[in-house]
């Protein structure tokens, strides 16, 4: 297991259950990172006494004035987010940023030669090429965070390629819904997911099937397999976190009770389980368990998303960031929630395709994407 940690993204929930983990096993911090939440990271630091943290450039004097009587470092300005991960002394980066601000610090961590428990997919699905060759190259793992590929992850210690993997979620909250119903879909709504308990940004990826369309994304890179061996699976009551298939068909599910605190904990003390706290699951309780294919038709994102990766090359990066713009400016009540799927499906079509992208050419692409989500004038 890990014996210290660095958090980019404390403050929020995948941040504050891994530092629950790190508390329970005695995991020292060496280093937090979090955006705004100022008072939040000054309480984290005082408990962990990391040697530094990291705060967004309109918080920093705040913050270092909130710290002045301790002798914690206070850095800001992206290029020390990256500088941080890179610099950083713990052997493992918790990587829970939210968007593409994820994928550079990624690459520093990787760089240094520190293991990665990778939450943020974006890093994944926007650069997972550059990622993963990275990663081989300096002999680091990148440990799974998200349910389902933790799931994955915890069915492959047998150490055998599955021929097919099976992804689940929950479906969401307008999970049987027709288009005409999503036209009136508010950000209130959206934010109601009926299993997990998560930011915003996800809550509404998960209502629009476009987070499983990530999680595809995702699993390609990790797993190395091609999206055509990747089916989702709609798993109503989240007790499956994915499942594996064999070349013999024979097929294995890890389960659980919903909580991310196992999938962190599991990425923290891999390849050795410990107690949890987690509870333990109630298959009596659950009686049954229901299964169903995804309705691509009325959530066509998580389609997009699969056909976006078979093309691959720069064009993941261009959904994605289209993607956060647009859950952005539907957050804000600018666009409608079929509006959302429309202008990521027009964004990413309107890319211009690069087939070996560099780390330039998948930025460029983010940032076009945007653009072109943020131009669009709702009807
Ligand atoms: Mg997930």
């Amino acid at each position: 297991m890990t014996n210290s940690i660095c958090i980019l993204g404390s403050t929020g929930s995948i941040g504050t259950q891994a530092l629950d983990v790190a508390r329970k096993h005695g995991i020292r911090v060496t280093a937090l990172a979090a955006g705004r939440r100022e008072k939040d990271l000054e309480r984290q630091a005082r408990e962990f006494l990391p040697k530094t943290v990291y705060i967004d450039k309109e918080r920093y004097s705040s913050l270092k004035t909130l710290l002045a009587d301790t002798s914690i470092r206070v850095v800001s300005g992206e290029e020390a987010l990256s500088a941080l991960a890179y610099e950083d002394e713990s052997d493992t980066v918790v990587n829970a940023l939210t968007g593409i601000l994820g994928l550079r610090p990624t690459l520093a961590a990787i760089d240094s030669g520190k293991d990665v428990a990778l939450a943020n997919k974006e890093t994944l699905v926007a650069g997972g090429d550059i990622v993963m060759k990275r990663a081989s190259e300096q002999n680091v793992r990148i440990l799974p965070v998200d349910s389902e590929h933790s799931a994955i992850f915890q069915c492959l210690q047998g150490g055998v390629k599955p021929t097919k993997i099976l992804l689940t979620g929950s479906g969401g909250p307008f999970f049987g819904k027709d288009r005409a119903f999503l036209e009136h879909v508010t950000a209130a709504d959206a934010l109601k997911h009926p299993n997990w308990s998560m930011g915003p940004k996800i809550t509404v990826d998960s209502s629009t099937l476009m987070n499983k369309g990530l999680e595809l994304i995702e699993a390609v890179h990790l797993f190395d397999v091609s999206p055509d061996q990747i089916e989702v699976v709609i798993q109503r009551e989240s007790v499956i976190h994915s499942m594996v298939q064999f070349a013999d068909n024979a097929v294995l599910a890890q389960m659980g009770v919903p909580d991310m605190r196992l999938c962190i904990q599991y990425a923290l003390t891999y390849p050795e389980r410990m107690e949890s706290p987690s509870a333990e699951l109630d298959l009596f309780e659950i009686g049954k368990l229901t299964f169903y294919r995804p309705d691509t038709e009325t959530f066509p994102l998580l389609q997009l998303a699969k056909d976006t990766i078979a093309k691959g090359g720069n064009l993941p990066s261009a959904m994605n960031g289209a993607n956060e713009v647009a859950v952005g400016r539907f957050l804000r009540d600018e666009i409608g929630y079929t509006e959302l799927f429309d202008v990521v499906i027009a964004a990413t079509e309107q890319a211009h395709f690069v087939k070996e992208p560099t780390l330039e050419d998948i930025f460029e692409a983010d940032k076009q994407a945007r653009e072109y989500v943020r131009a669009y004038r709702a009807k």
